[in-house]
């Protein structure tokens, strides 16, 4: 081999070994520029909650602002901060139950009717036991009950994500045998989760379905087993009857279900509330799952639910991410309602 020959196979070498290095990192950060960006935690450069609650606090905010804006604690301005929380969904009675006792803890300005105000929002939640209910036998069975579109399947996920955080390994059932679309999209959250999902046929007995999960859960050691369940059958009778079927079957073996959580869409406010008040007596509800907050402005619909319902808000969803479900603390809540204020 000449010298010629020998330069030529070492830049051919140099080119194919560079076409290499190009290429393993173009793959690289094309890998890299597909991973999702963590989903920002704020909106308008507050951090936290009030970030994802930028709907209620700004509208709640505005209107307690022109309130307080007054200076004087006269009559328009206990009209004007009762106007503005049945504006936020509190609810007709609880915001002027609420209103009665800010008056009646005799604020001398402004300042103190807004610390007063904080406080009493507060006190309106708390005393309610928050946590879930996980019992001693595993696996914990949990059922998750709601109307179609509320948020259900998507807050199972959140849910089984939370869990898995805390070191459970859930096990999904798609009780939702009357919706294909439900099955799928379980197991597509299952498959990213890592969780097994038990489903059956469209059109299979929906208790039998959760009771294979439930199975499933025993046989596998699972810790808990989350059931999905359908949200709309041909009438309300029908649906109230499939739940209380599902409830039974699962407790056949003695060992009680633990949770029934009722997914509620917040941007339905009162409304969304009394659509469900049968049913969520009906199949006995333990805590209630708040979905959409951060798409409304009419946030106070917490106050308004637990009210009506006589069911503690457990879980509150504030975003559409594997992430955005969140155990409910009454107080930062309450802050991020009246960050604006
Ligand atoms: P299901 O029919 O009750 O099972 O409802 P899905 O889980 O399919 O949810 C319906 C829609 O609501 C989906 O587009 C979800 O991404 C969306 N969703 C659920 N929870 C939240 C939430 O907390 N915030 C927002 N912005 N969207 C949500």
């Amino acid at each position: 081999m000449d010298t010629l020959q020998i330069i030529l196979v070492v830049a051919a070498l140099v080119v194919v070994a560079g076409l290499g290095w190009y290429l393993a990192n173009r793959r690289s950060s094309v890998v890299e520029s597909t991973t999702p960006a963590p989903t920002p935690r704020t909106q308008t450069g507050r951090s936290g909650l009030a970030g994802r609650l930028t709907e209620t606090s700004r509208s709640l905010g505005g209107a307690l602002r022109g309130v307080f804006g007054r200076g004087t604690l006269d009559g328009e301005f206990w009209d004007g901060m009762e106007e503005a929380l049945i504006g936020a969904d509190v609810g007709v009675v609880a915001s002027a139950d609420v209103v009665r006792r800010v008056r009646e803890g005799r604020p001398q300005d402004t300042d103190e009717a807004r610390a007063l105000l904080r406080r009493n929002l507060h006190e309106e939640m708390t005393d309610r036991d928050r946590r879930l209910v996980l019992g001693d036998t595993k696996p914990s069975i949990v059922m998750v009950v709601g109307v179609n579109g509320a948020g259900k399947t998507t807050s199972i996920a959140k849910l089984a994500k939370l869990l898995q955080t805390h070191g459970k390994e859930p096990l999904l059932g798609a009780a939702d045998t009357f919706r294909a679309a439900a099955d799928a999209q379980l197991r597509t959250w299952g498959e990213r989760l890592g969780a097994d999902v038990i489903g059956g046929q469209e059109g299979a007995d929906p208790a039998a379905v959760a009771f294979d999960a439930l199975q499933a859960a025993r046989s596998r050691g699972r810790d808990i087993v989350i059931v999905d369940t359908a949200g709309r059958l041909h009438s309300k009778h029908n649906l109230m009857a499939e739940l209380t079927k599902i409830r039974r079957v699962l407790e056949r073996d003695s060992d009680p279900v633990d949770e029934v959580l009722l997914v509620l869409d917040a941007t339905a406010g009162q409304n969304g509330i009394a659509q469900v008040e049968e049913f969520a007596r009906a199949v006995g509800v333990t805590g209630i799952v708040l979905t959409k907050l951060d798409g409304t402005a009419r946030g106070g619909v917490v106050v308004a639910v637990e009210r009506t319902l006589g069911v503690p808000v457990k879980f509150i969803g504030i975003g559409e991410g594997i992430d955005d479900l969140i155990e409910f603390d009454p107080a930062e809540f309450v802050d991020a309602l009246l960050a604006d204020a």
